[in-house]
């Protein structure tokens, strides 16, 4: 995606357009997986953003529903820009990560809410799964 789909997007999601958001937006369009703060700050070396307006735009994303937060069980959450829904498989001796594609979860919303006492509606939701690579099952 383009810096002027950047934009667009920001706007259309209600927020003001900066040159660090435009530069985390990259940052996060570029590397096609999930990524901790730190590594977005790292990586944001043509546009130097720091710590604390990287958290702070990535809340501004999230609240605005333009990325996903996951738990990849490393301790802090990581984003994804949110549009391709996907989900991922993470090995938990090397931490190599699949995405994959389609979506269990949706398919499975209605039984689950009809047999939900407390629950009406789910507005968004995180699966990951969890086992080891193929690389690590064979040491
Ligand atoms: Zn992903
Ligand atoms: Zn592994
Ligand atoms: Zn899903």
């Amino acid at each position: 995606m383009g810096k002027k789909n950047f934009n667009i997007m920001l706007r259309e999601h209600g927020l003001k357009v900066t040159d660090a958001r435009l530069a985390i937006l990259s940052v996060l369009d570029a590397v096609h997986g999930p990524m901790s703060t730190e590594e977005i700050h790292r990586a944001l070396k043509k546009t130097p953003v720091d710590i604390v307006s990287v958290y702070r735009n990535l809340e501004a994303f999230l609240g605005a529903g333009m990325v996903r937060e996951i738990d990849l069980r490393r301790g802090s959450s990581c984003y994804e820009m949110a549009h391709n829904h996907h989900h991922h498989i993470v090995c938990v001796k090397c931490g190599v990560i699949e995405k994959f594609d389609g979506c269990i979860v949706e398919g499975a919303l209605t039984g689950i809410l009809s047999k939900s006492k407390k629950f009406k509606s789910v507005s968004d939701h995180s699966f990951e799964l969890f086992g080891l690579c193929k690389k690590c099952s064979t040491l």
